[in-house]
């Protein structure tokens, strides 16, 4: 029997499962077992996946987890039995596996909601890396399609993070898929936004950052304006225009994934667990949440967000603790960094805020090299060095300047 077992293999439950083997090894308890339990072999590297070439961002899970001696079981959680501890799955070929545990480490993270309107089917996204490689390859099918208006036209739904991440990324994407046409002058991206302003989720401080970004790099922007019907060849917005393109990016919001509702307990309105200073859902013994299933507190007046800046301390906490419970020692409550902002505008830069306001701390190259080095080497976990993994598992790890965002 698993002691330890973490359902999800994101960032939540990549760090859950190493910060627990470091918990136990510094208890010299090593006889507990953790195991991760997940469909898929890699960690996906979400934040990217509005990059090109996203079928490269993930990194394997045995690589990871492996040198630490995690046990990895290949399968997708269909049931969670918490009164007799014990899951339930689908491994790869079909077969049905029962998991008992002695404490379960919630974090299978979120999905995309998706709308329900007239060609809600041919809406790209970049929520997961099937969904993010299938956009790629449709835009580098683009030039072998009929040549039509619209034919480098892309819309973008939604301005909040992901949407203005991938709009500003895709002016870029679409130059260099239509420049070896010599039709670079066609690209059109077309943001669009139901609030009457841009990125309102990110409120006043960065917007006149993320509007000028947006005005320099040419992505037309319609406020006060939602989608109403996809065709394979045209996009209808509320306002009755119709924009002809093969594109729309469909980038609405994350609810929590859907096997957090088989745990019972308070959820907050996108479906999250709610759990205490040490990640327990209470109520619910042995239970732990963590990373995007998990509405813990970030301070008294805030919720953490769906992040990675989150979702990896998280993790930690939530390992550690299960893993405390087993041994006796001290769990550690959940104490975030300070909140932090770093969002890519593409060829424009990037801009970094500080604080629920979110005050603007870098803009331009400066805020672009630290999205870089945020994206490109410190989310991404040590490979096949177990005293790294171990050393950064510890939840009073910080990445250098700050954790990621
Ligand atoms: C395009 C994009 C850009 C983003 N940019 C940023 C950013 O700049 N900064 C930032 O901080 N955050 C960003 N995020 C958010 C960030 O990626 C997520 O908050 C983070 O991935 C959450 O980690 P997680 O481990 O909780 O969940 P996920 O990364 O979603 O991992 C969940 C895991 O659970 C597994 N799972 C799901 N269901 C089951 C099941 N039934 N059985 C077994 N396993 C299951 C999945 O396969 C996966 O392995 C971005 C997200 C996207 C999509």
């Amino acid at each position: 029997m698993p002691d330890i077992l973490v359902i999800g293999g994101g960032f939540a439950g990549v760090w859950a499962a190493a910060s627990a083997v470091r918990a136990l090894r510094e208890a010299g308890a090593c006889h507990h077992s953790v195991t991760l339990v997940t469909p898929g072999e890699d960690l996906v590297l979400r934040p990217r996946l509005y990059e090109a070439a996203p079928h490269t961002m993930k990194v394997p899970l045995d690589r990871v987890l492996g040198p630490v001696g995690v046990g990895r079981v290949a399968a997708t959680v269909t049931g969670i039995d918490t009164a007799g501890r014990r899951v339930t799955a689908t491994d790869p070929v079909g077969r049905e596996l029962r998991l008992p545990y002695r404490r379960l480490i919630l974090a299978c993270g979120s999905r995309l909601t998706r709308p329900a309107l007239p060609g809600a089917d041919l809406l790209f996204d970049v929520d997961d890396i099937d969904a993010a490689t299938a956009l790629d390859t449709h835009l580098h099918g683009l030039p072998r399609g009929p040549v039509a208006p619209g034919r480098f036209t892309a819309l973008v739904v939604g301005s909040g993070f992901t949407g203005l991440e991938t709009a500003t990324e895709l002016v870029g994407r679409l130059r260099a898929i239509a420049a070896p046409l010599g039709a670079a002058a066609e690209v059109r991206v077309v943001l669009v936004e139901r609030a009457p302003v841009l990125a309102p989720g990110l409120g006043p401080g960065p917007r006149p950052v993320i509007v000028e970004a947006l005005e320099r790099l040419g992505v037309e922007t319609r406020r006060a304006t939602s989608l109403e019907r996809v065709t394979p060849d045209a996009a209808t917005l509320s306002d009755g225009a119709v924009l002809p393109t093969r594109t729309v990016v469909w980038t609405g919001g994350v609810v929590a994934a859907p096997l957090t509702a088989l745990v019972p307990g308070a959820r907050d309105p996108i479906g999250r667990l709610e759990v205490d200073e040490f990640l327990r859902v209470p109520g619910v013994p042995g239970v732990y949440a963590a990373g995007d299933t998990a509405a813990a507190r970030a301070d008294p007046d805030h919720l953490v967000l769906p992040s990675c800046q989150y979702a990896i301390p998280l993790g930690k906490h939530a390992g550690h603790n299960a893993a405390t419970s087993l041994t006796g020692r001290a769990p550690a409550p959940f104490r975030p960094a300070p909140h932090v902002t770093t969002l890519d505008l593409g060829e424009a830069g990037a801009v970094s805020t500080t604080g629920w306001e979110r005050t603007v701390r870098l803009t331009g190259a400066e805020a672009k090299t630290l999205k870089r080095t945020l994206t490109a080497q410190w989310i991404r976990p040590p490979l096949d060095d177990a005293e790294e993994l171990l050393r950064q598992a510890d939840p009073a790890f910080r990445t250098r300047r700050t954790t990621p965002s």
